[in-house]
């Protein structure tokens, strides 16, 4: 495994993290037994990072993480996320942030996390979340809550504009470095590299489009994005090859991320994305995928409200 400093803290992250989403049945109703097995598999075969919410299955996800991780708590660097709670149910407000903190450590059955990030903040008033809930988590890392602070979404010019003009220690940033998508890397990397700001890269899987599988029923892609996942693991199936592998590998060979959090709820997508950190790319894969990818590469959803958007 390989581990990578997260910008100016002193946390190392393992270069594969674990997206805990999918143990909130986010994708689908998963084995729970199966989901700890993995959560096992992982830490034994070194990933450090572990990545949840208290949105992720409504509470499920650090439920059962917490229960999973037990005493091995104390060997990984555990990051959760306050301020979103449905999918449009949000709360940045300087109580919710403290009191959230509370719930999320009880359920994770800890007494502090490494970082708290501020969840979705293109959902709201980006003043809420500079003058509020900053702040309070500033307060509450004060306090020995958590250690460090951090902010996530999918747009990357409120991530941007956001850690411009409050101090935060990483961005986590998802869907927007991967084979589908690489404008973070002109968007995003430059401004995090000066500021010493970590950079967590999530869904390198474009939740799972860059799968066997394909994106589940609610996937807020374009049909045509969609589509052409699927012209890329045909052609990759026809090159003797599995799409997450090469999906998986473009991630991490990427070295301006700390580390790129899968959603994984099975011991053999554990197994099997550790076994892709020396996976070979055939030859000229990448150029023929690149080319498939074109005409619709960097084309994400709209999420948020209108004036979080990036402009198109
Ligand atoms: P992803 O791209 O990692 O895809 C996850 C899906 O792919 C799951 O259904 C999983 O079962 C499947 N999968 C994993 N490995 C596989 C393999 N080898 N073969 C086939 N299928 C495989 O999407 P994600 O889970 O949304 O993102 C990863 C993590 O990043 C999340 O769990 C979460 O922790 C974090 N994240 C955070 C935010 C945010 O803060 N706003 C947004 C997205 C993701």
């Amino acid at each position: 495994m390989e581990y990578r400093k997260l910008g100016r803290t002193d946390l190392e992250v393992s270069v594969l993290g674990y997206g805990a989403s999918p143990l909130g049945n986010e994708f689908e109703e998963i084995d729970v037994l199966e989901g700890e097995r993995a959560v096992h598999m992982a830490v034994d075969l070194g990933v450090n990072f572990f990545d949840t919410s208290p949105y992720y299955g409504r509470t499920l996800s650090e439920e059962r993480l917490g229960r999973a991780l037990g005493t091995r708590r104390k060997d990984i660097v555990l990051a959760t996320k306050c301020g979103r709670y449905d999918i449009d149910k949000f709360d940045f407000s300087a109580d919710r942030v403290r009191s959230s903190i509370n719930e999320s450590l009880r359920r994770l059955r800890t007494d502090y996390v490494d970082i708290y990030q501020m969840h979705d903040i293109e959902f709201v008033d980006r003043e809420q979340v500079l003058d509020e809930a900053l702040p309070v988590a500033r307060e509450l890392q004060r306090a020995g809550k958590c250690r460090y602070v951090g902010i996530t979404g999918l747009p990357l010019g409120i991530l941007r504009d956001v850690a411009d003009r409050a101090e935060v220690d990483s961005i986590l940033s998802y869907a927007r470095y991967n084979l589908m998508a690489d404008d973070l890397d002109t968007e995003l990397r430059p401004f995090c590299a000066e500021k010493g700001i970590g950079l967590i890269n999530a869904s390198p899987l474009h939740l799972r489009i860059l799968t066997e599988r394909g994106a589940p029923p609610w996937h807020l892609a374009s049909e045509e994005v969609k589509r052409v996942g699927e012209q890329m693991a045909l052609l990759c199936r026809d090159r003797g090859v599995d799409i997450s592998e090469v999906a998986l590998k473009f991630c991490y060979d990427y070295p301006h991320t700390a580390s790129v959090l899968v959603g994984m709820s099975k011991s053999r997508h554990v197994a099997q994305n550790l076994n892709t950190l020396t996976f070979e790319r055939p030859e000229g894969l990448l150029e023929q995928i690149r080319e498939l990818v074109e005409p619709v590469r960097n084309q994400v959803w709209p999420t948020g409200l209108p004036e979080n958007q990036d402009p198109q």
